[in-house]
């Protein structure tokens, strides 16, 4: 099992693996804040830590410092919702991210933001959008 391996390394450096989850996010949405597309500085719990939220990829989004501090411990959508920067498409992507479909939630951002990259590596996730234009031509 090379899986062992790895829960080994883990193991022996956590710090090391939450840093490198945390970046792995950012590095999602191209280092924009899931809320408003500013530059994310920080990550946010969807759901707050302080209401059960879990330190997993689908309840921490990279948001930006002031989305982060002036949702506080509110419910996300509930907050974001009443922002002026509101945006369906967005909304949509959090949901996406928040069930675990990321690449919904990259398209749906992508859709909010199309001249931002988002998660340019991801091959498969550009022949999606090749075939979507397509068809919408
Ligand atoms: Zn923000």
């Amino acid at each position: 099992m090379h899986s062992k391996d790895a829960v080994f390394l883990d193991e022996l450096c956590p710090k090391l693996r939450v840093r490198r989850w945390r970046q792995s996010l950012h590095t999602f949405t191209g280092k924009k804040c899931i809320y408003c597309g500013k530059p994310s500085e920080s990550i946010d719990h969807v759901l707050p830590r302080s209401r059960g939220g879990l330190s997993v990829t689908e309840n921490c989004v990279p948001a930006c410092l002031s989305c982060n501090g002036h949702k506080s411990d509110t419910e996300a959508f509930d907050w974001y919702r009443h922002q002026r920067f509101y945006d369906p498409r967005r909304a949509m992507a959090i949901r996406a991210w928040i069930d675990g479909d990321l690449r919904l939630a990259l398209r749906l951002l992508q859709w909010a933001q199309p001249h931002e990259s988002y998660s340019t590596k991801d091959k498969k996730l550009k022949i999606i959008d090749e075939d979507f234009a397509w068809q919408a031509a």
